[in-house]
């Protein structure tokens, strides 16, 4: 069996092993980095364009991001949050652009208004005091609000043509929104990353086992999934960005760290309808409300997608479940996950989510007639031979033991290191591949602490100007930070 000798192994050729890829020859290009993907070729996961739903999550649309207090009020923390990690995605893309390491956004990125629309005198009132609270505050400058048909019309006409005048209905229009081509963009950055020194790919191959070497740092098998042969390499360091198989693998890996921690699969089905004539006729991606027990990002949406310099209409997801942990997975992904130290957790989960659980379920049951009178209340003239389905992405959602005997299911991100660092796995899926930089400089913040306040971050800066301030209180250098980017990145200006 041959073995190699490498700094860093990245699992996994989606968005997150990619960017954590460039930012590592950015900052340190001397770095020997191996690529290992079990697909043969890069984003065909997750990270693929028709896999996920493709919004520049700002937290502009999403109404499960500004939950409503006791008192009424409504709280936009999060969504601030979400808001200023996507600034620091805008800037590290411009930065690549700039340098000429991406050729042009015009294949990743493109201009598409963020929409929240809500039918319903209840629901009109709680958009409206978001708007109130969120147009208030510089990050969501120009968002603008209506309960006028004939104006909502101006802005989708779509989804008010045969629509009943006197439903009372509200919307809320940002047009410094974004339809991003995650696969496209990870082919982009893989592209940059083939082009140096050091940098190797192997695609058709799979990480089957991980262990700690005595003097540090990691031996990784690897197999050929073509001809069958076993290597191993030697590496200091391990990237997990396996997607929802990151858990397996950092199960397999025995870091004390991993353990209490279990998956929560959510499988997904779009419709699709790429017919000129209708897609050209929507320009917003078109968010409503989620349904009650339904999970937050199952909120169903109807997305203006530009996919390959063509454009479509994308509706959903319609969320359900299955045990995979990869839409290239396996059904006994699940049950090959569970631990003595994650059983309880997630048994836990299953008790206090019933109303999730049987969302899930009831979603898979439905029939066609069902998912198309859900399109229909955002577009009521939608004539069906005209959409097809299409399956999504698995997203594995994160279950984390709470106390001894209690499961906390968690809809964020995690970022699960061994105490020395020295494999680092990403868990959960949202807000996912949007904000993927953010996700990036936090961990190499958090593992990478030395060689970061050492040496790196004069670098960082380069890549992220606004990288040590906080563009939710600096309102002059957010203003700036956005037209700079919109410039490159050909968006438009709220
Ligand atoms: C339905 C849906 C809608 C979404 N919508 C959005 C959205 O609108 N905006 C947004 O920002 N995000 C969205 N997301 C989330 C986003 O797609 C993910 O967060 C992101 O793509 C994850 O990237 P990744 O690189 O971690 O995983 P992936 O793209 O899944 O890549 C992981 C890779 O690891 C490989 N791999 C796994 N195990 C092994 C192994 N043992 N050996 C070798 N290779 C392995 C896989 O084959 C895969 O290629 C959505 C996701 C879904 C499912």
């Amino acid at each position: 069996m041959s073995n190699e000798k490498v700094d860093v192994v990245l699992v996994g050729a989606g968005i997150m092993s990619t960017t954590l890829g460039v930012f590592l020859k950015e900052l340190q290009p001397h770095l020997r980095l191996e690529m290992i993907e079990q697909m043969p070729g890069e984003a065909q996961e997750s990270s693929a364009a028709w896999n996920n739903a493709g919004t520049g999550h700002a937290a502009n649309c999403e109404l499960n991001y500004t939950p409503m207090r006791a008192d009424g009020s409504i709280d936009i923390a999060k969504a601030l949050e979400v808001n200023v990690e996507f600034d620091m995605s805008r800037q590290f893309w411009s930065y690549l652009i700039k340098k000429g390491a991406i050729a042009s956004p015009d294949n990743f990125i493109h201009p598409v208004p963020h929409m929240s629309f809500v039918i319903g005198a209840d629901r009109q009132a709680f958009l409206k005091k978001r708007h109130a609270a969120m147009s208030a505050h510089h990050c969501y400058h120009g968002m603008e609000y209506s309960e006028d048909h004939a104006r909502i019309a101006e802005w989708a006409p779509l989804i008010m043509e045969g629509r009943d005048p006197k439903q009372p209905i509200a919307a809320t229009r940002i047009v410094s929104g974004a339809d991003v081509n995650y696969g496209q963009l990870t082919t982009n950055l893989l592209g940059y990353l083939k082009r140096q020194d050091k940098f190797t790919i192997h695609f058709s191959q799979t990480v089957t086992h991980l262990h700690r070497l005595p003097g540090g740092g990691w031996r990784v098998e690897v197999k050929n999934e073509t001809t069958g042969e076993k290597r191993t390499i030697d590496t200091h360091y391990v990237f997990l960005g396996a997607g929802g198989a990151a858990l397996t693998l950092l199960q397999k890996s025995g870091i004390p760290e991993a353990k209490g921690f279990a998956g929560f699969p959510v499988s997904g089905i779009w419709l699709r309808c790429g017919k000129p004539e209708v897609a050209e006729r929507h320009a917003a991606k078109v968010y409503g409300m989620a349904a009650q027990g339904s999970p937050p990002m199952s909120v169903p949406h109807l997305d203006t997608r530009i996919i390959d310099g063509k454009r479509w209409l994308l509706f959903g997801p319609y969320a359900g479940f299955s045990t995979k942990f990869l839409k290239h997975g396996s059904l006994f992904d699940l049950p090959m996950s569970l631990r003595p130290d994650n059983l309880l957790p997630l048994l836990a989960v299953a008790r206090d989510n019933f109303p999730l659980e049987e969302y899930l379920v009831g979603q898979v049951l439905q029939s066609k007639g069902h998912r198309f009178k859900a399109l229909r209340d955002f577009y009521p003239n939608v004539k069906e031979s005209d959409w097809e389905f299409d399956v999504a992405g698995q997203r594995v959602q994160i279950i984390r033991k709470d106390t001894a005997h209690t499961g906390k299911l968690e809809f964020g991100t995690e970022i699960v290191a061994s105490a020395d660092s020295s494999i680092v796995a990403l868990l959960g899926a949202s807000p996912g591949a949007s904000t993927a930089v953010w996700i990036m400089v936090h961990m190499l913040e958090n593992c990478f602490h030395e060689q970061l306040v050492g040496h790196w971050v004069p670098k960082l800066k380069e890549m992220i100007p606004s990288y040590g301030h906080n563009l939710k209180e600096d309102a002059a250098l957010c203003a700036r930070v956005r037209a700079e980017t919109a410039e490159v990145l050909k968006l438009q200006v709220a």
